[in-house]
């Protein structure tokens, strides 16, 4: 489960964690944030705690098998075809 990314912030790309990534997004409403995974750099969807017990957690938009975060890795390692820079 991916529950940290990068968010670029100020020019500089910086680690946060989940509850962080849905703190900016709640007091930013409508402002893009381009969550991307710190692995592959594919962009990443942050998802918040759900009814069902799901906890918060980031997912690629658009799943990677290259990705070293990903549940479905695969060797080898691979970039995002899609990187966020
Ligand atoms: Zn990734």
């Amino acid at each position: 489960v991916i529950v940290e990314c990068e968010l670029k912030i100020d020019g500089n790309w910086s680690t946060i964690d989940i509850s962080e990534a849905l703190r900016l997004r709640r007091s930013n409403p409508g402002k893009m944030m381009l969550f991307r995974c710190p692995d592959c750099h594919g962009r990443l969807r942050a998802h918040p705690t759900y009814n069902s017990g799901t906890r918060a957690h980031f997912e690629h938009l658009r799943e990677n098998i290259g990705c070293q975060l990903s549940a479905k890795f695969r060797h080898p390692a691979k970039r995002h075809p899609e990187p966020l820079d």
